[in-house]
């Protein structure tokens, strides 16, 4: 044998593990740094779950979906949406076939980790005002001290009243952050396990200093504190009770990269998905089965509550769909669900070459190499997985090969070494075929999470590919 057969012969039977960068025309480059852009501007204007919902509900009406509860019936074409409590949003585009023999779904969540305020968050500790905090989600907490970090959230006074708080985000707005201590008088906390380097009670946020000029009173510095956001926003200490602040990284998503290649952004799990999965459903007019994006909360916690995936408020959703389609019986659900594809849309971790030990190269997601498609996911001999059946698997190489959209299949790192899960096992148990379908992330749960520009384009040509199909 001549060593060119060897060369035809290792292309036919090896598969393709290039970089995706590799032979792209000059037109896909442009669609990948422009979708990029585009997505980094999303990610600077929506940083909590309910902002996303926010911005997310805007684009939808923009490009003429409407809420649900406007139409008294649906028809093949028709555009829809529906907003839980503003913290989570179904959308959907009417299929042409009947809506009982099943949906197209595309599932992301809108939740991050990040640091969350307590009830009772205001004190004073020798002259200065500080915030208690119980962070939301797994984190490293080390990670979030030294960081510019904005408060975002809302108060709702026992009137009823809302008000949104956003102070970090504009160029003259302060900032706040957690201050670690100094190495020069850290050789205690330096014999302390990395998990424990900081502790969640050491979390306590700088809110400011200057003490309220009566010099008859005690706590002068909270005072002042108190009376600032009372004038600002007519709020006292005990509207923190019925309270949702978040304190999440003030710093903007930025190009990576000398080659501009890679974004750094906070939330990136699983905003990527939210933003690549809501532009797929933009781009669906007319499909076969009707297309459902979702951009749930309350993953990072379990995916419980009512606005978490296990939430039955997505049920009674589709219930409305099936009636407003006229599938009225009871079993219209579960049949319907029984027939139903989901790509469970979330992030996988991406090799990172400083900690190679971590991952298992021939089975690792690596940046730029595209969607990264996780058959099962758990711990622990597969423990907690939601394993998807290699039919569907099948089904979606034939549809991502078609649309050219780049794709890789991988597992979270090495065989125990840790391990994670996603809402695929709460869609999974309503009796659909669903896979994990997502992006890489570098230094995922961190403050500054790490994609690749060609893998977010991978996933929305491959969402959008799935609803068509
Ligand atoms: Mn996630
Ligand atoms: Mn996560």
């Amino acid at each position: 044998m001549s060593s060119n057969d060897g060369k035809e012969l290792k292309e036919k039977l090896f598969k393709d593990r290039k970089s995706g960068w590799e032979n792209l025309s000059d037109e896909e480059l442009e669609k990948i740094f422009r979708f990029a852009d585009e997505y980094m501007y999303y990610l600077n204007a929506s940083k909590t779950e309910k902002e996303i919902v926010q911005n997310s509900k805007e684009i939808l009406i923009k490009n003429g979906f409407v809420d649900i509860s406007e139409k008294e019936t649906l028809n093949p074409g028709d555009k829809v949406f529906y907003v839980n409590r503003g913290r989570c949003l179904y959308a959907a585009v009417i299929g042409t076939d009947n809506t009982e023999n099943g949906f197209k779904i595309v599932a992301a969540h809108c939740d991050s980790p990040r640091i969350d305020l307590k009830q009772n968050p205001l004190y004073e500790e020798n002259g200065l005002g500080m915030l208690k905090t119980h962070y939301y989600g797994g984190i490293k907490k080390y990670q979030w001290t030294n960081i510019p970090l904005s408060i975002h959230g809302t108060v709702v006074k026992s009137d009823g009243e809302k008000v949104n708080i956003c102070i970090g985000e504009n160029e003259t707005d302060p900032i706040f952050t957690i201050s670690d201590l100094l190495p020069h008088l850290a050789q205690e906390q330096m014999e302390r396990k990395l998990k424990d380097g900081v502790q969640g009670e050491e979390l306590n946020v700088l809110m400011g200093s200057i003490p309220y000029d009566c010099d008859e009173v005690s706590e002068r510095v909270k005072l002042n504190i108190l009376k600032l956001l009372n004038d600002r926003y007519g709020i006292k200490e005990v509207d923190f009770i019925s309270s949702e602040i978040e304190l999440v990284p003030a710093f903007k998503a930025k190009s990576t990269g000398l080659d501009y290649s890679m974004i750094a952004g906070y939330g990136q799990d699983d905003k990527v998905c939210c933003y690549t999965g809501l532009r797929a459903i933009l781009d669906t007019t007319y499909p076969r089965k009707t297309a459902l994006c979702i951009i749930t909360d309350k993953e990072e916690v379990g995916f419980n509550g009512v606005s978490g995936m296990e939430s039955r408020i997505f049920d009674t959703f589709v219930l409305e769909i099936l009636e407003k389609t006229g599938n009225t019986k009871s079993s219209s659900l579960y049949k319907a669900f029984s027939k139903t594809q989901a790509l469970s849309a979330d992030v996988d971790a991406a090799f990172n070459p400083n900690f190679a030990y971590a991952f298992e190269k021939n089975n690792t997601a690596y940046l730029g190499k595209g969607m990264s498609l996780v058959k099962y996911t758990g711990s622990r001999g597969k423990s907690g997985a939601s394993e998807a059946p290699a039919e569907l698997v099948a089904e979606l190489r034939k549809i991502f090969d078609e649309a050219n959209a780049k794709y890789q299949s991988c597992e979270l790192g090495r065989v125990d070494k840790g391990g994670g899960g996603t809402i695929a096992l709460t869609l999974a148990n309503r009796g659909m075929d669903v896979v994990d379908l997502g992006v890489p992330v570098m230094g995922m749960h961190s403050p500054y999470e790490i994609t690749s520009k060609f893998d977010v384009y991978q996933a929305y040509k491959g969402y959008r590919a799935f609803f068509n199909n």
